[in-house]
């Protein structure tokens, strides 16, 4: 049987997911803690990481590596660069790219370093579901892009430069550390965020008031795409 892993950043990310789940067992492991459980019949293993890509490096591992999940869905908010995104859209990430990644003082581009990818793009079964999942509910679901990087973006300047340089629609903080874990070990993955933001000035103060409205968005739809997985 499939063993999902469902992850957020921050406890307001996978609180909702946590409080629907049957049989929960709590484990901590490596100062964080893991929650085993049920839903729907389905084994799921739920985590929030902290925030930022090393923290997201070392939740995606553990999350693979000791409770020996093999498909792992990224549950969380992020600001928003595509204009057609609003605060409360949902958009499923086709690639994640590291927009603070920079060694392009010896010709590469951003992004890159040697046997690694600017973009690495997701499971194209799970996005798949996604879409099914986002027809069957009504719901407009964008596709694109989404760069991570270890900064809380509230700046029109940074937010159109992570833009034009990666195409990302939205932007974020773990997404691509998630990508790097788990195409090295093979593990089908998906990054579903709901916009909180707009990675403007304002954007600090979208945050607070959004953060858990849109949390909740994104974690009722990863858990309608759970029931929607073969197990
Ligand atoms: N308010 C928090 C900090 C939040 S950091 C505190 O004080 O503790 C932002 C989190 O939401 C990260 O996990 C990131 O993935 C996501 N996010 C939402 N909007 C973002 C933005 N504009 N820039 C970067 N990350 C953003």
């Amino acid at each position: 049987m499939r063993k999902i892993a469902i992850m957020g950043a921050m406890p307001e990310e996978i609180e909702p997911i946590i409080g629907k789940l049957e049989n929960v067992k709590e484990t901590v492991y490596a100062a964080n803690k893991y929650y085993e459980g049920i839903y729907n019949g389905k084994e799921v293993v739920v985590a929030y990481s902290k925030i930022g890509k090393v923290f997201a490096t070392l939740t995606a591992t553990i999350l693979i590596e000791k409770f020996a999940c093999d498909t792992l869905l990224f549950s969380g908010v992020a600001g928003a660069i595509s204009d057609e995104l609003k605060i409360g859209d949902l958009i499923i990430a086709e690639g994640v790219s590291q927009h603070d990644l920079d060694i392009t003082a010896f010709g590469h581009p951003y992004g890159y370093v040697p046997e690694g990818e600017v973009c690495i793009p997701t499971d194209m079964n799970l996005r798949n579901i996604a879409k099914d999942v986002a027809k069957e509910k009504g719901l407009t679901l964008k596709e694109g892009i989404i760069a991570t990087g270890d900064q809380f973006v509230a700046n029109e300047e940074r937010k159109n430069w992570i833009g034009s340089t990666f195409k990302a629609d939205a932007l974020e903080m773990e997404g691509a550390a998630v990508a790097v874990v788990c195409s090295s070990l093979n593990i089908p993955f998906f990054i579903l965020r709901a916009i909180s933001d707009s990675a403007d000035m304002d954007a600090s103060f979208n945050f607070d008031e959004f953060l858990e409205s849109s949390a909740k968005i994104s974690a009722d739809f990863i858990l309608t795409m759970v029931d929607a997985i073969d197990s």
